[in-house]
């Protein structure tokens, strides 16, 4: 059972009307202690020590991300953010010229410019695949444009700038069928919606800790399947994911850990897996129905508010809510409901420059409320857009 009052007594910053949890949510008590106590106990023994005596709790960590998210616990690896996981396994993904990478209209700014400076770099060519009326990916477009040549296809699950869900299944599918390997940008879906890689059929997942499952900025993860793991060829490798045998000599790790880098900020690695528990305990179903709740009932008050559109797109939503004001630029609403003590941001073109073009759109409101919400503070939202 959800109790609304447990997870805001939970939730040090619940007070305030907050609506980005698809920007950079706020965390659960849990993990704001684990991270400052983390950092003190550094301050007392040092970061070998301290990182420890903790060694257990890290070592766990592996295994709460495979529950979370389907996988073998020799799937996972643990990065600073999902832009780095995404930049170390796109660089490890092999490309010549002639190949071709296939792109979403959902794609996210972060994974268009690596792949269009690959591209420049190794001959590969990047086709866009259209959207269907719904505004999500066209799964009978990607067939007609998949052939052997197509080594990766980029999907986004839930893009930056709405609350579409893209169909993962099929399109992974067809791609498999040419050979390719599948990358899914599960940025926005981790934490809000279950998310499961053998159901959804990818071969790579990233995500990031600071969004919808409420951990530290500057943490990320990524899903390498075994399978897909014979096929990369990693570049960016340290210590950790290799090995100095000889002078000579090298050996990578044959694991997902090949990606991970060896320093990184254990007390925000401990929040993330303390973030990870708290969505599990939860559940990722009564999330997924709690934020349905909550953004569909943001939905519906915006449409009555005169002069609001709101704009997302496909046949299933998620729980970002974006919109415009008739004559009221999307940076005032967001500086105006900040006066009223509601936090929304704001996603622009070149964020999402596929998407946005198609539709002429060049900046929208982006609300995101979490479970912590309280379906009154929505209201308290949509009568201040109303006075925006
Ligand atoms: C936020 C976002 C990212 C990047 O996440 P970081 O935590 O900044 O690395 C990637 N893809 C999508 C769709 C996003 O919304």
């Amino acid at each position: 059972m959800f109790d609304l009052a447990s997870v805001r007594a939970d939730t040090p910053g619940a007070a305030r009307v907050f609506l980005d949890s698809a920007g950079s949510s706020l965390p659960p008590s849990s993990v704001l202690d684990e991270v400052i106590g983390h950092l003190r106990r550094e301050a007392e023994v040092g970061g070998y020590v301290a990182a420890q005596e903790r060694a257990a709790d890290l070592d766990a960590g592996y295994e709460v991300f495979a529950r979370l998210l389907g996988a073998e616990r020799d799937e996972i690896a643990f990065t600073d953010s999902a832009t780095r996981s995404w930049l170390s396994v796109f660089d490890a993904v092999p490309l010549a010229v002639g190949d071709r990478v296939l792109v979403t209209e959902a794609e996210y700014a972060g994974n268009a410019v690596p792949i269009l400076a690959r591209a420049a770099e190794t001959g590969a060519v990047v086709d866009v695949i259209p959207s269907d009326v719904h505004g999500q990916v066209d799964v009978d477009a990607v067939r007609a444009l998949l052939d052997e040549r197509v080594k990766l296809v980029s999907l986004v699950h839930v893009p930056t700038n709405g609350g579409l869900v893209n169909p993962v299944r099929p399109v992974a599918d067809a791609a498999h069928e040419v050979g390719a390997l599948v990358l899914l940008d599960a940025c926005q879906s981790v934490g809000q919606l279950p998310v499961h890689v053998g159901e959804l059929g990818v071969d790579l997942l990233t995500g990031t800790g600071r969004k919808w499952l409420r951990g530290p900025r500057g943490t990320g993860f990524l899903v390498v399947r075994r399978d897909a793991r014979e096929r990369l060829r990693p570049r960016l490798v340290d210590l950790h994911g290799g090995e100095w045998t000889g002078e000579r000599e090298f050996r990578f790790r044959d694991d997902a850990r090949v990606l991970e880098l060896w320093e990184c900020s254990v007390a925000d690695r401990l929040g993330l897996i303390t973030a990870a528990r708290y969505a599990l305990d939860l559940g990722l179903d009564t999330i997924t129905a709690e934020v349905a709740d909550r953004a569909d009932r943001l939905r519906a008050g915006l449409r009555e508010v005169p002069g609001v559109e709101v704009h997302d797109l496909g046949a299933r939503h998620a729980g970002l809510v974006t919109f415009t004001k008739q004559g009221t630029d999307p940076g005032e609403v967001r500086e105006h409901l900040a006066a009223h003590g509601v936090t929304v941001t704001t996603s622009g073109l070149s964020s999402t420059r596929l998407d946005m073009t198609r539709r002429g759109l060049t900046t929208v409101v982006r609300a995101s409320p979490h479970y912590f919400v309280d379906p009154a503070q929505l209201d308290e939202a949509v009568a201040a857009v109303g006075t925006a």
